[in-house]
């Protein structure tokens, strides 16, 4: 360790004064869950996006868990997602009792590949094997393909999650990420190491009012106190009903109002990332390295700053070189496919060889809006040292 060097985490929260007085004003108010702040968050969430309804929860495990449930995923049911991403991408499948297969991705975007997909969904249509749900990640923030996505959804009849965990604030073509032109429910994580946080939060975004309403219930129990929804008559103003097998994933007003004051600043945030971005671009440019691409025609949200090393038997010691430097690096992704719970599923080492060849040589540096230059620069130094 260089002890005079403060570490440099891969990616953190920026909290300003506001957030922390959104927060207090909470804490002195009549509500603390599920209250006023709860309906700011999500007015935010539909205004920086564009889409119809928000339902904020506690996280956005939980609101991949509904989303697949809203959508009726169950056994029998089969759910595709990318093994580049984290393992909650292909465990709310589970959760409902769906199987899970995966799509090979793209090696330039890091997204899940179309012409993958594409081939799947002709070979599992022969075998009568087609999937109910296709849940593509914003890898990164960098858009998937959605427009081609979709456009095979109406093919093949299957519905759409964008897990965009790492892509709020991102665009793709004329809309915002979130606002699910292409999809049935795009989901938002809120982690602190995320590009807007409430501590734990999550939400899904739908355009489908029924699906909204759908996915209010499930945060909370499946009870609804709406007369429409219910069965027969109320019997008072007391009176709810249970009618689906929900759970309790509300998210606090402590959280929402974090989140809503966080929002003010998303742009601002977003703008940031592309700078950091654009100074490792030119910094790292010569290393014998790939940067993450860019595509025209979508903005990323750019959670992460992922590179390469072209040399992927060196990736230990640099990973380990720049820990040593108290540089916070990651690893972004294990293939989900590999983890030993996913291989007792049947899967194995090799399946998708494009997932797996990324995360040999994959190297995340530190990303985050209050990254300064200094300390950019010596992430750059450190890491053209360790390759020279
Ligand atoms: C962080 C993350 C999740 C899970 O988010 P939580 O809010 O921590 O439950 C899901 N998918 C992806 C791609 C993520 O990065």
């Amino acid at each position: 360790m260089h002890p005079t060097e403060a570490f440099i985490p891969y990616g953190r929260q920026a909290i300003s004064d506001d957030d922390v007085a959104a927060v207090v004003a909470v804490l002195q108010s009549d509500w603390l869950t599920q209250g006023p702040a709860i309906e700011r968050f999500e007015a935010a969430l539909k205004d920086a996006t564009g889409a119809a309804h928000a339902i904020a929860v506690c996280n956005a495990t939980a609101a991949l868990h509904i989303a697949c449930l809203a959508l009726g995923a169950g056994p029998g049911d089969t759910v595709w997602t990318s093994p580049n991403s984290f393992v909650a991408s292909s465990n709310c499948a589970l959760y409902c009792g769906a199987r899970v297969d995966f799509v090979d991705i793209d090696p330039v975007s890091l997204n899940m590949s179309v012409s993958k997909l594409a081939g799947k969904l002709e070979a599992a249509k022969r075998d009568g094997t087609l999937p109910k749900i296709v849940i593509p990640v914003h890898f990164a923030g960098e858009p998937a393909d959605m427009a081609e996505i979709g456009a095979l959804a109406k093919q093949y009849g299957f519905r759409v999650i964008e897990d965009a965990s790492h892509a709020i604030g991102g665009s793709y073509g004329a809309k915002m990420i979130g606002a699910c032109e292409h999809s049935d429910i795009a989901v938002f994580s809120f982690h602190p190491v995320k590009i807007v946080t409430t501590a734990e939060g999550g939400a899904t975004m739908t355009n489908d009012p029924d699906l909204a309403a759908t996915l209010a219930r499930l945060r909370t129990h499946g009870i609804t106190r709406n007369a429409a929804e219910m069965s027969g008559e109320s019997e008072g103003a007391w009176y709810y009903q249970q009618i689906d097998l929900g759970l309790n994933y509300r998210m606090t007003d402590m959280q929402a109002a974090l989140g809503a004051s966080q929002m003010d600043r998303l742009a601002e945030f977003i703008d940031r990332r592309h700078c950091i971005a654009d100074r490792y671009d030119t910094g790292l440019a010569g290393l014998p390295l790939r940067t993450p691409v860019r595509a025209p025609g979508r903005r990323s949200g750019l959670h992460l700053y992922p590179v390469q090393l072209d040399d992927a038997s060196r990736r230990k010691a640099v990973f380990d070189g720049m820990r040593a430097a108290a540089i916070g690096v990651n690893i972004h992704y294990i293939p989900i496919h590999t983890q030993p719970f996913y291989l007792q599923q049947g899967f194995r080492p090799g399946d998708f060889p494009a997932a797996e060849d990324y995360y040999a040589r994959a190297l995340s540096l530190p990303m985050f809006p209050t990254l300064t230059d200094a300390d950019q620069d010596r992430v750059i130094a450190t890491l053209a040292d360790l390759l020279a």
